[in-house]
């Protein structure tokens, strides 16, 4: 980005207060901005007093060496034991630690903490004998089944970093993963449901092990959907069923601690802007960050709240806001296997309504999913037990995040719209649910402890009223601490951009609004250049979803000979609209109207192409780079980590047939 900022064009007048009840018990309250921004290191260190050390550590912040970080610094713990054992330990054995729910229906289980710990301390004694030691890595390639969390706490159990690669990826995808972090064991399973079918994953392990050279020895397999592996589907010598090696094994191990600074796992970035990045995480820091945040911004009450998150695991989202965040904290969870639309579109409700959900974390890919189904369809369920929703992943826009409120939280439930990223470990900007007065579409503040700010080229922080660079000045327990085998890039990507004030760079732009509440503009990379005018993907997009007939809408800037970048958009239409058959011309006519109208002239689309599914990766963010190579009539990128690789085939022949 150049000096000048970002246009600040977008108005967004709606507040929304806390609800008297929640504000009068909330766990977290006003005076704790000012708490923690007194003494930093000292409220973290209160933070950590939520998690059992073996030992305590005699050093709160290491960060003598920036970028490099160490928190906790001597203190020792075992993460599987602060999820489950003391859980056990305290005499809440017998509570629900997940309420399971696979995509098939009537195919549901619920799993205590008592049952979870002999789970993962037999995984653990299983994953010994296959020859995993502390330090080792192991892959896990499963689909959303209990397996998959008893498997990341066995490795944690062990000191052996999981990384953890989607279900839905491809074998290329899985074996890159594998080599980068020479990982020897791979933890899957024959398959999984989605969309009503089983979905085979193990043909894709195999395919994954045979391009990873010698490097996997062992592959644990749970039988899932008992389908037929095929002839080449078993190799005696190194596949092994995990009812054999498991379910035999003893319930009975002895943790060892481990220094706060030991690596917990390897997750990898959705991809969204480029090659995936290895984020690797620690023990210590990342549990105090995971727990603080989803007891303080879900508001959590352990004894009496159900909490839903429906991100994949494979996501950094199910990894601190499923697994360890909400086991760290006691909480009971609904875990789904499925898609949404199986066997019907009201399937998540049907969950909630069932299971009594009251926290509820979701994206807003999904939200604009079930706005375009329509209302009528969760309408038909009882939704009274949610108390708080959350969003990740994206801005959500104004109108998605009224429809949240209104279709599912009947008007009530506070939003609590959380900005973080694979690196941050944890949620860093959000509304506090008993204090903020939330605007849609405006992530709010930097939570009690984080430290944020918006600022221009030169790294000064940009007044209120205008855009700039999103960075967080102050280091903080869950951030990463480095890019698997790789400090350089790791100091290149977050840290060289504002060497000088040593601010960790986001990549993400934001604006401080006349209150000095930040609203997210999308990736710096993709800010528009419109003769002149610097215009933000995400109050384009906004301003287009605010159209009745308008479900999702990404937006791209593609080379223009005249005006240097031109918006080019690319919208789905709501399924009613779809339905009646209106000339699509008239409807891009409508909707530049109505962005010159929302924004400003200069912000009207050159183009508005309409297209039945947007690129996507698999945790629901917009691939706006392909769509700029469509834009730009060019040859389109990597699309290993899409969702669905034949969406952009589906849009390209879309836009030929309608030319
Ligand atoms: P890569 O870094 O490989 O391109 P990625 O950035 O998509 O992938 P993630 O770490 O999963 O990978 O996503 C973090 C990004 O998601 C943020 O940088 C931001 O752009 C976006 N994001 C997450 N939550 C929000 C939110 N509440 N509002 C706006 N943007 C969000
Ligand atoms: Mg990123």
């Amino acid at each position: 980005m150049s000096e000048e900022t970002l246009s600040n064009l977008s108005r967004e007048e709606r507040r929304f207060a806390p609800p008297e009840a929640l504000a009068a018990e909330a766990n977290v309250t006003a005076d704790w901005y000012d708490k923690a921004a007194e003494d930093r290191v000292a409220f973290w260190a209160e933070q950590a007093g939520r998690l059992h050390w073996d030992q305590p550590w005699d050093r709160v912040l290491d960060w003598d060496d920036p970028p490099f970080a160490k928190w906790f610094v001597g203190g020792k713990l075992n993460a599987s034991v602060n999820c489950v054992d003391r859980h056990v330990d305290a005499g809440r054995g017998d509570k629900v630690a997940f309420h399971w729910v696979g995509e098939p229906e009537d195919d549901a289980r619920s799993i205590t903490y008592a049952e979870l710990k002999d789970e993962v301390c037999k995984a653990a004694n299983a994953l010994t004998e296959l020859g995993v030691r502390t330090g080792d890595r192991v892959a896990i390639y499963m689909p959303m089944i209990p397996e998959t969390v008893v498997t990341m706490l066995a490795c944690a159990r062990l000191g052996a970093p999981h990384t953890v690669v989607f279900g839905g990826f491809s074998a290329d995808a899985l074996a890159s993963r594998i080599v980068d972090c020479e990982a020897h064991v791979v933890v899957t399973a024959d398959g999984g449901y989605r969309r009503g079918a089983p979905s085979a994953l193990k043909p894709a392990v195999d395919e994954a092990v045979a391009k990873s050279g010698d490097v996997v020895r062992k592959v644990l397999v749970v039988r899932r959907t008992g389908q037929d592996l095929g002839d080449a589907g078993w190799d005696d010598t190194r596949d092994v069923w995990w009812h054999d090696a498991v379910d035999s094994a003893s319930a009975e191990h002895t943790p060892e601690s481990f220094d706060s600074e030991h690596p917990l796992y390897v997750m990898y970035t959705s991809g969204t802007t480029g090659k995936p990045k290895g984020i690797l995480h620690t023990t210590g820091g990342y549990l105090v960050g995971s727990a603080y945040t989803h007891w303080g911004i879900f508001d959590l009450k352990p004894e009496t709240d159900v909490y839903w998150c429906t991100a994949d695991i494979g996501w950094v989202t199910g990894h601190s806001y499923m697994v360890y965040g909400p086991l760290a904290n006691g909480t009971t969870s609904v875990m789904y296997e499925g898609t949404p639309d199986s066997p019907h579109k009201g399937r998540w409700w049907e969950i909630i309504e069932k299971y009594g959900v009251t926290l509820f974390y979701t994206a807003p890919t999904a939200i604009r999913t079930f706005m375009k189904w329509g209302s009528d369809i969760p309408a038909k369920f009882d939704l009274s037990s949610l108390r708080l929703l959350g969003s990740v992943g994206e801005p959500i826009n104004p109108e998605a995040y009224i429809w949240y409120r209104e279709t599912i939280g009947a008007g009530q439930t506070p939003v609590v719209d959380t900005w973080w990223q694979t690196e941050t470990g944890a949620i860093m900007i959000s509304p506090l649910p008993g204090v903020t007065h939330g605007k849609p579409g405006s992530a709010m503040k930097a939570i009690p402890g984080v430290a944020a700010d918006v600022v221009d080229d030169e790294g000064k922080p940009v007044p209120n009223g205008s855009g700039g660079f999103l960075v967080l000045t102050e280091p903080w327990p869950s951030m990463l601490r480095t890019l698997w085998g790789d400090d350089e890039r790791f100091k290149d990507t977050y840290w060289s951009r504002f060497r000088s004030q040593g601010y960790y760079f986001a990549g993400d732009g934001a604006k401080k609004d006349d209150d000095g509440d930040i609203w997210l503009l999308g990736r710096v990379d993709d800010v528009m250049n419109v003769s002149g005018h610097r215009l933000s993907t995400t109050e384009i997009e906004s301003a287009l979803v605010s159209h009745p007939k308008v479900a999702e809408a990404a937006v791209v800037g593609a080379a223009d000979e005249m005006t240097g970048q031109a918006v080019c958009a690319f919208v789905i239409l709501r399924d009613e609209v779809v339905g009646d058959g209106g000339d699509n011309a008239d409807i891009v006519a409508e909707l530049r109207t109505h962005v010159a109208k929302e924004i400003g002239a200069i912000a009207k689309p050159r183009q508005i192409m309409i297209v039945p599914e947007l690129p996507k990766t698999r945790s629901g963010k917009i691939m706006r780079r392909l769509l700029k190579d469509v834009a730009e009539d060019r040859q389109v990128g990597d699309v290993t980590t899409l969702a669905d690789s034949t969406v952009m085939d589906l849009i390209s022949s879309n836009l030929q047939g309608g030319k």
